[in-house]
């Protein structure tokens, strides 16, 4: 009899083992943008707060994740913490155009469906991630641009606010900086994630200002799924950083998913030759963030430095900005 109940627990304990096994471990990716991202440029204070903030993006995302939440929630949930935050270039401290006005771009991609949604040049959304995962959940649409984009925000309850919302000081100063030509580009980034959550579906979702001093009316490749962001079960997630038009040109973040579909290159083979061969060899700067179905991260950046980190299942947050 004793016996018995020995080999019944061993069973039972073996079960358990297998169910975890097969259970996908959750992983969260984010990227706060690329470019001039050394050492000499950014102060040991602005260097903390930088860690702060991702860190603190990662863990509203894997709060979503860890309690058994879609990365599609756990990806907005780590963007829409980075939109509210004035150190990046999304939502609130976002770049200047040349007009010395904010335009919006963002998008976000469900690898399960391959369903996505974006917005495009939007001036009064507080969470543009927010307003592209509408146009994907409840229109018929997969991209919506500027005063229609927010009509249908409008009509969605989302939240709009005025333009001066978006207003921080520090990107105003920079903008003058570039239009005197002090300076030859911006130093904030546009925001990104992709998650793996315990079901084995990625997402992806970007948001953006775009670039700083860009005509009025540009568009980058933020919003455009295939060039900024891409997420498919079968291969990978991807959100891209960098000088938008080589991103769209290449169609970055679909080549990403194709090349490990079609030449069965891995997640760090296909985005770092995308990034380092690539986009290097054409003077596209920038970079991007990949996650794999098993959970593997690729992060490559041929800019200077790229604000970027990680979390997955069990670990702790991970934060890098420099090489
Ligand atoms: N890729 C964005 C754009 O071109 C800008 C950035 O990532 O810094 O709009």
């Amino acid at each position: 009899m004793k016996k018995l109940k020995l080999s019944l627990i061993l069973v039972f304990i073996l079960i358990l083992n297998f169910v975890y096994a097969q259970q996908t471990r959750y992983v969260l990716v984010i990227h706060g943008g690329a470019g001039n991202v050394t050492p000499e440029r950014i102060t040991h204070e602005k260097r903390a707060l930088y860690q702060q903030k991702l860190t603190e993006a990662l863990e509203a995302g894997e709060k979503v994740l860890s309690s058994g939440g879609s990365s599609l929630d756990a990806v907005v949930a780590a963007i829409q913490l980075m939109e509210q935050c004035p150190l990046f270039n999304s939502g609130k401290g976002a770049v200047f155009n040349s007009e010395g006005k904010i335009e919006l771009d963002a998008s976000i991609m469900d690898g399960k469906t391959l369903k996505a949604g974006a917005v495009a040049g939007v001036t009064i959304i507080k969470s543009p991630v927010e307003a592209a995962r509408r146009v994907m959940d409840s229109s018929a649409h997969v991209m919506m641009a500027g005063a229609g984009a927010e009509e249908f925000a409008r009509i969605q309850g989302i939240e709009l606010v005025d333009p001066s919302y978006f207003y921080t000081e520090e990107s105003w100063q920079e903008y003058l900086k570039v239009k005197a030509k002090i300076e030859k580009d911006g130093r904030k980034g546009t925001v990104g994630a992709v998650a793996l959550d315990i079901n084995g579906n990625l997402a992806a979702a970007t948001s953006t200002g775009g670039m700083v001093y860009k005509k009025f009316g540009r568009i980058g490749d933020s919003p455009i799924i295939g060039a900024g962001t891409y997420a498919n079960n079968e291969s990978c997630a991807v959100s891209c950083t960098g000088h938008g038009e080589f991103f769209i040109r290449n169609s970055v973040a679909f080549d990403v998913s194709a090349r490990m579909q079609y030449l069965g290159e891995s997640v760090d083979q296909a985005a770092g030759y995308i990034v380092n061969e690539k986009l290097k060899s054409q003077g596209g700067s920038g970079g991007l963030i990949a996650l794999d179905k098993e959970g593997n991260i690729s992060m490559p950046f041929n800019a200077a430095g790229m604000f970027r980190g990680y979390v997955s299942e069990g670990g702790k947050p991970q934060i890098f900005m420099f090489r």
